[in-house]
C-alpha cells in the first residue's frame, strides 16, 4: 500500500479522504489556495502545500503545481476527490507521466465518458438503454430541429460537455426550439468551451436512479446497487438514499448488469457511478419503478457515496486506494448485501427562498448532531463536514458545507433519525438551506417515497417562505433570551449575585418599574411585546406562577423559563410548554425549535433613526462572483421583472431583474468582471410622467 498519498481537493471530501487514509496509516498531504490556509482540510492531513490564490483556476485546478507538490513531499499517489481535476483526463495523464498513481479510472476511461454524446454512441454498441434522442456529431440547426421534431416534443437540449445541472433547456414545441437550442449553446460554450449539444426524449416525472460500480486492474467488476438521487433542485441532488424505494430484485438485477456493461465497455477501473433516468411505473401493474435510460457516467467518486457504504458497511475510499494500488476487489458480487435503509442531506450555503442563490459569511453557529458513535451506536449519524464553527464561507468554491448521512433498519427509521438530525443542525451567520431540507423530509411526496424529479416544484406550497414558528414562540424565546443574558452579566458583575431583571443596561423602560417593552421584528412587521412582574398572589389550579406575565400581540399569560444553558430554553408560556434554542447574532435572534426555525428581531428605536435603506433604482451584485453576461445597455427601456444581468458565484447563476418599469441609465460592469458583494451594476432610472 501507498505509504504518503496527495489529496487533490478540499471541503468535506478533502477531509473524508484524508480520514480513511489515516485508518489505513496513510500519510496525507494536503493543497490549499490562498482562502483556504486555515481550512479544516488543512488541519486534516499531515502536511499541506500552498498552490496559489483563491479562485479554483489559480489553485485547485492548476495540475502542474499540484503534481510538483506531489514529487516535493514524496507522495505516491493523487485521489483527486469530486469536481475539480477528478475528470480531467489530461491530469490522469500528467499524474502516469510524473510517476504519480492517479486514484481514479484510467484516463482513456474518462475521456470516453467525458463528453455525453460520445459517451451515448459508446453505450449504444455495449447494448446500454438509451433515452429516446439524438446524439450524433451533426450539430446542423436544421437537423437538430429534425431530430427533435422526429423525437416529439417535450424535448431536452444538453451540452454535451456539460455537467453540475448547467447547460440544459426543456423545450416544449417545435416553434421554441431554435431559440432554446441558441442559448443552450452560448451556455454551453461559455460554461465548457464546447457547444456541442444533443437531444433527448424530456422524461415526465422521472426518477433519478444511478449504480455504483468498481473495477479492479484484473477485469473483476461489481455493482454497489443503487441510489435514488431524484429529490433535486436546478438539477442538482438534494437528498439522496439508498436502497432505492419500489426497486425489485429483478430490476436491480438488470440496471447492475447495464452498469456494469457500461463500466466494462471503457475497461473502467475503480469507483464509477452510472446514471439512469427511470419512467415512473405502470398504474397497471402497480410497479414504481418504469423503463430505465443511460444518462451519463460519473467516473469519480461521487458526492452521494456515504448511503452506499451505510447500506454495505463498506469504506469506498478504502477500496479506490486498494484498487488503485494493483490489489483485486475486495469482495466478489456474491458476498455484497444490503442492510437497511440511508438517506443523505446535502447542507448548502444558500437562499432557498431566493431561487437558491448560494450564500457567503461567517458561521458564528455551527452545531451540528453528535457524530463519534456512527459506527458503534444504531441510530447515530455521519457527519462528513469541511468547516468548523467560525469559518469563513468563500465565493470561490461550492456553496456545499457538509453532509449528513442516517441509517435504519428501514427508510422510515431513517427518515425519522433524518428528521432527528436536521433538527440538531444549528447554523448562524448566513443562509443555509437545513430548514428547508426539514420540510422537504416532512412533505408527504418524501415521507411516502413518492419521488421523482419534481417533487421539489410539486411540494413547493409548503417549501418555501412559510414560517413553521409562530411571532408568540418567537418572542418568547427573545425575552427568554435577553433576560438570560441579563442575569448573566449581573452575575459576572456583581457579587450578591443579586439579579434585578429591571435593570436593563442596553434599552428603554416602558411604563415605570414593573413593565418592560420590547419592539421586535418578524416578517417585514414590527410588533410590540410587554413584560410585566406577575403580582397575582396564587396561580389558579394547574396554571404554571411564573415570575413572569408575557404580552404577545394580545396574547397574555404568565411566563418563566429555565435556561438549560446560554442557549437551550425551557419556556412555559401560558399552557404551552416548548424547548427552544436561541443564538443571537447582533439584534437578530435565530430561534430553534423542534418544529422548525425561524429569526425575530430586536428592534432598537434610536439606532436605525436616519439608517440609509437600499436605494430604489441602484441594482447591486447579491453576492460576490463574476458578471456572465449584460441584458440591457445605457438608455434601454425595461419593464419591471425583466432580466438585466446574470452573475454567476458558486457554480450557480443568479438573474438580476428590473425591481420596476425603468430606463437603464449606467451600466458599471460587462461580462467577465469579478465583483464584490454589493457592488453597483447598473443604475435604473424611473420615468417621469410627462407634465
Ligand atoms: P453530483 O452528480 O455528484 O452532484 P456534480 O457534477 O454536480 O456531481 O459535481 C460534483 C460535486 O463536485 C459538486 O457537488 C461539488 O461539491 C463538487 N465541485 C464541482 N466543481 C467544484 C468547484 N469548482 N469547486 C468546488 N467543488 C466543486
Ligand atoms: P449533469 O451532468 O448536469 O449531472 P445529467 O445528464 O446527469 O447532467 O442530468 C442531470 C439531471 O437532469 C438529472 O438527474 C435529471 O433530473 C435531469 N434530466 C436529465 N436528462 C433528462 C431527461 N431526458 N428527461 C428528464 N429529466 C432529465
Ligand atoms: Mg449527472
Amino acid at each position: 500500500m501507498f505509504n504518503k498519498i496527495l489529496i487533490a481537493n478540499r471541503g468535506e471530501i478533502a477531509c473524508r479522504v484524508a480520514a480513511t487514509a489515516r485508518r489505513m496509516a496513510i500519510q496525507t498531504v494536503a493543497v490549499y489556495s490562498d482562502a483556504d490556509a486555515h481550512a479544516k482540510h488543512v488541519q486534516a492531513c499531515d502536511e499541506a502545500v500552498h498552490i496559489g490564490n483563491s479562485a479554483p483556476r489559480e489553485s485547485y485546478l492548476r495540475w502542474e503545481k499540484i503534481i510538483a507538490a506531489a514529487q516535493a513531499t514524496g507522495a505516491q499517489a493523487i485521489h483527486p476527490g469530486y469536481g475539480f481535476l477528478s475528470e480531467n483526463e489530461e491530469f490522469a495523464q500528467a499524474c502516469a507521466k510524473a510517476g504519480l498513481v492517479f486514484i481514479g479510472p484510467p484516463a482513456s476511461a474518462i475521456l470516453a465518458m467525458g463528453l455525453k454524446a460520445e459517451a451515448k454512441q459508446l453505450m449504444e454498441r455495449a447494448g446500454v438503454p438509451l433515452v429516446p434522442g439524438y446524439h450524433a456529431a451533426n450539430q446542423d440547426p436544421e437537423v437538430l430541429q429534425q431530430a427533435a421534431d422526429a423525437i416529439g416534443y417535450p424535448v431536452l437540449i444538453k451540452a454535451s460537455a456539460g455537467g453540475g445541472g448547467k447547460g440544459m433547456r426543456v423545450v416544449e414545441s417545435a416553434t421554441d426550439f431554435a431559440q432554446a437550442l441558441a442559448s443552450c449553446k452560448r451556455e454551453a460554450s461559455s460554461s465548457f468551451g464546447d457547444d456541442a449539444v444533443l437531444i433527448e426524449k424530456y422524461v415526465q416525472r422521472p426518477r433519478h436512479i444511478e449504480i455504483q460500480v468498481f473495477g479492479d486492474m484484473h477485469g473483476n467488476y461489481v455493482h454497489l446497487f443503487e441510489r435514488d438521487c431524484s429529490v433535486q433542485r436546478r438539477h442538482q441532488k438534494v437528498l439522496e438514499e439508498a436502497p432505492a424505494p419500489g426497486m425489485t430484485d429483478a430490476l436491480r438485477l438488470q440496471m447492475g448488469a447495464a452498469a456494469v456493461a457500461a463500466a466494462r465497455a471503457v475497461n473502467y477501473v475503480g469507483a464509477g457511478t452510472v446514471e439512469f433516468i427511470v419512467e415512473p411505473g405502470s398504474k397497471t401493474d402497480g410497479s414504481t419503478i418504469g423503463a430505465f435510460y443511460f444518462m451519463e457516467m460519473n467516473t469519480r467518486l461521487q458526492v452521494e457515496h456515504p448511503v452506499t457504504e451505510a447500506i454495505t458497511g463498506l469504506d469506498l475510499v478504502e477500496w479506490q486506494l486498494r484498487v488503485a494500488n494493483g490489489e483485486p476487489l475486495p469482495l466478489r458480487q456474491e458476498a455484497l448485501a444490503i442492510q437497511g435503509h440511508a438517506i443523505e442531506a446535502r447542507i448548502c450555503a444558500e437562499n432557498p427562498d431566493k431561487q437558491f442563490l448560494p450564500a457567503t459569511g461567517t458561521l458564528q453557529v455551527y452545531a451540528l448532531p453528535d457524530s463519534s458513535a456512527f459506527d458503534r451506536a444504531p441510530g447515530a449519524v455521519r457527519v462528513d463536514s469541511g468547516v468548523r464553527q467560525g469559518d469563513a464561507i468563500s465565493p470561490f468554491y461550492d456553496s456545499m458545507v457538509a453532509k449528513l448521512i442516517v441509517h435504519g433498519a428501514t427508510r422510515q427509521e431513517a427518515l425519522a433519525r433524518m428528521e432527528t438530525a436536521l433538527k440538531q443542525t444549528h447554523i448562524v451567520g448566513l443562509p443555509t438551506n437545513v430548514e428547508f431540507l426539514r420540510r422537504v423530509v416532512r412533505t408527504p411526496s418524501f415521507a411516502n417515497a413518492d419521488l421523482d424529479t419534481a417533487l421539489i416544484a410539486r411540494e413547493a406550497g409548503v417549501l418555501f417562505s412559510r414560517e413553521t414558528v409562530g411571532l408568540q414562540i418567537a418572542a418568547a424565546a427573545l425575552v427568554a433570551a435577553t433576560l438570560h443574558a441579563e442575569q448573566q452579566a449581573a452575575k459576572g458583575t456583581d457579587r450578591s449575585g443579586w439579579v434585578d431583571p429591571w435593570a436593563r443596561r442596553d434599552g428603554w423602560r416602558s411604563h415605570g418599574a414593573y413593565q418592560r417593552g420590547f419592539s421586535v421584528g418578524f416578517q417585514e412587521a414590527t410588533h410590540s411585546v410587554v413584560l410585566r412582574k406577575n403580582t397575582s398572589t396564587g396561580a389558579a389550579d394547574g396554571a404554571p406562577s411564573g415570575p413572569w406575565v408575557l404580552e404577545v400581540e394580545g396574547a397574555c399569560a404568565v411566563f418563566q423559563f429555565l435556561a438549560g444553558d446560554d442557549h437551550a430554553f425551557d419556556l412555559q408560556w401560558g399552557p404551552r410548554r416548548l424547548l427552544v434554542w436561541v443564538y443571537r447574532e447582533g439584534d437578530v435572534f435565530h430561534v430553534f425549535t423542534n418544529s422548525g426555525s425561524t429569526r425575530i428581531t430586536a428592534i432598537d428605536a434610536l439606532a436605525h433613526a436616519g439608517e440609509a435603506h437600499a436605494e430604489v433604482g441602484r441594482l447591486t451584485a447579491p453576492m460576490p462572483g463574476k458578471v456572465v453576461s449584460m441584458a440591457v445597455k445605457a438608455g434601454d427601456a425595461v419593464r419591471k421583472g425583466q432580466a438585466l444581468a446574470v452573475m454567476e458565484a458558486m457554480k450557480m447563476e443568479h438573474t438580476i431583474a428590473a425591481p420596476a418599469d425603468g430606463i437603464v441609465g449606467e451600466v458599471l460592469f460587462a461580462p467577465g468582471d469579478q465583483v464584490t458583494e454589493g457592488a453597483e451594476l447598473l443604475r435604473l432610472q424611473t420615468p417621469v410622467a410627462p407634465i
